[in-house]
């Protein structure tokens, strides 16, 4: 059993032999970067790698109701915001106008279009 804090984890032998490779390969470069073991090299790259993930876009589509779009706003830490369908138009229930972001992009929503074209 590991300490406190820590976990155990099994890896393939050859992903080790490649890790402990690279290690000695760049053993300067790494120590350079304060890297002293496999756990601060994988640390590091995990950090590395996830940083490069694809920024959440800021709108996304939720759902479309009978009445309502829901849309989450990613800038707005995911909230959902109804869109209101009235009379063929959309109404931003959070903005309160007719031509905010929200609105705009429930225009944007396929099944939106086809909804208001009837
Ligand atoms: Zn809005």
């Amino acid at each position: 059993m590991p300490e406190k804090g820590w976990k155990t984890i099994t890896i393939r032998e050859e992903v080790l032999d490649q890790i402990q490779n690279y290690m000695q390969e760049e053993a300067e470069a790494l120590e350079a970067l304060g890297i002293k073991n496999i756990g601060e090299l994988v640390s590091t790259a995990v950090s590395e790698y996830t940083k490069k993930k694809p920024p959440k876009p800021r709108l996304q589509h939720f759902n479309v109701n009978e009445d309502h779009i829901t849309v989450i706003d990613n800038e707005l830490g995911g909230r959902l915001i109804d869109v209101y369908i009235r009379e063929r138009r959309l109404w931003c229930d959070s903005c309160r106008r007719d031509d905010c972001i929200h609105v705009g992009y429930a225009w944007s929503i396929d099944d939106v279009k086809r909804t208001l074209r009837r």
